[in-house]
């Protein structure tokens, strides 16, 4: 006979540790199920030489939101990590990001705000006034938006190479939100985000997936599209962080991701480029960005402790079955296929969707636990 559950978990990551968090501190009986080998969905990092290797790519937490903040940090505490990316140009020159007087500065010698921002504004020129001319009010691609927020030299230095190699389409065939993640500010600040907290769980994420999953029943090595009848019919509920395109057959199609390919090394100095991440926006490198793990969790001196250092090359590949699904491509088309499946979920009465691949969504962290504690509200 078997067990019943109110809620079967699939997916153990981000969503769906918190959810079962949530749910069990409620009295409800929770079952998770992973189709991978271990639970944290890809947050999960490997140790290696002592290091904590993000192995589905870096993972930064930040969020505004107080509530999401103290429940991590309820969890586990979070270190003092804040991003500082690092960009490498075209012309080998080395800029600050996101966008702001240091980067200013190394792109054109300005020195005050006010002379950065009439450099803004003659860079933008060209831009702004074809979109007035053609009476486009709001920016149509993402080629557009960096146009008239940024201008012609970041475009060119920063942005385009970039983004073509991470994305595999052109600019102009992008979404324009993509780009309005990253600030534009007229301080020097090289802190990447805006938000009010950030950090790493010290110990590492998977510190904070164990919290999260504390005392639920989790099945590893178990996929759910492999005995799907069996899993609908034991829990009154079903909370499915999957593929949602795979949830209803492919019936309207297959939505298309990006995908990464890390090529992780591990090297004998202990510090190999001195930042956790140094971006590389020429078309002709192959990676978008190298990761340098340790410093997300050592800092100053401390970084000397290690002799080793493990750095991750990311290449940036169009999906196919059997790789992983990183980025949703939040374009015309698949956001098409993407409503049509929606509709079908609105329709469900006991299966709750959540995630970045359930709602085809270019989800940060700090979201999706809100998401989650909102469920409970
Ligand atoms: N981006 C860029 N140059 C950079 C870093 C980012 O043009 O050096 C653009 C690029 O279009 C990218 C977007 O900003 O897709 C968002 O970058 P973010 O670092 O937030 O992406 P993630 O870390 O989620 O991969």
């Amino acid at each position: 006979m078997l067990m019943k559950y109110d809620y079967l978990i699939v997916g153990a990551g981000l969503f769906g540790a918190t959810f079962a968090y949530l749910a069990r501190k409620r009295g409800k009986r929770c079952l998770v199920i992973d189709k991978r080998s271990h639970a944290g969905g890809n947050i999960y990092c490997e140790n290696v030489e002592g290091i904590n290797v993000h192995k589905y790519g870096a993972h930064i937490f930040h969020t505004s939101d107080k509530e999401v903040w103290d429940f991590v940090n309820s969890i586990v505490p979070f270190n003092r990590y804040t991003n500082c990316p690092v960009a490498q140009a075209p012309d080998g020159k080395l800029h600050n990001l996101p966008f702001n007087m240091n980067t200013f500065y190394q792109m054109w010698g300005v020195k005050t705000p006010a002379e950065a921002q009439a450099k803004l504004d003659e860079q933008r020129r060209d831009a702004v006034e074809r979109m007035k001319e053609e009476g486009i009010t709001e920016p149509r691609n993402l080629e557009e938006q960096a146009l008239t927020l940024i201008g012609c030299d970041i475009y060119e230095q920063l942005i385009k190479g970039y983004t073509e190699k991470q994305w595999g389409r052109k600019c102009t065939e992008l979404p324009a939100f993509i780009i309005r993640r990253l600030p534009v500010r007229m301080t020097f600040d090289n802190n990447y985000f805006n938000d009010s907290y950030q950090g790493i769980p010290i110990g590492g994420y998977n510190r904070l997936i164990d919290g999260l999953l504390d005392g639920v029943e989790v099945k590893l090595d178990t996929d759910f599209f492999a005995d799907r009848a069996r899993w609908e019919s034991i829990a009154d509920k079903i909370v499915f962080t999957g593929k949602i395109d795979e949830f209803y057959g492919y019936r309207f199609g297959k939505l298309e991701y990006r995908t990464v390919r890390f090529e992780t090394e591990t090297l004998d100095e202990p510090n190999h480029q001195g930042n956790a991440v140094v971006n590389y926006t020429a078309a002709d490198v192959p990676y978008t960005r190298i990761i340098e793990h340790k410093h997300f969790e050592t800092f100053g001196a401390a970084v000397y402790d290690n002799p080793h250092t493990v750095i991750s090359r990311e290449y940036s590949t169009e999906w196919t079955d059997g790789m992983e699904p990183f980025y949703p491509v939040n374009d015309e088309r698949n956001q098409a296929v993407y409503e049509q499946y929606r509709t079908l979920a609105s329709l469900e009465s006991s299966v709750i969707f959540g995630g970045r691949l359930a709602e085809y969504k270019y989800y940060d962290m700090a979201p999706i636990i809100a998401q989650a504690l909102n469920h409970f509200k």
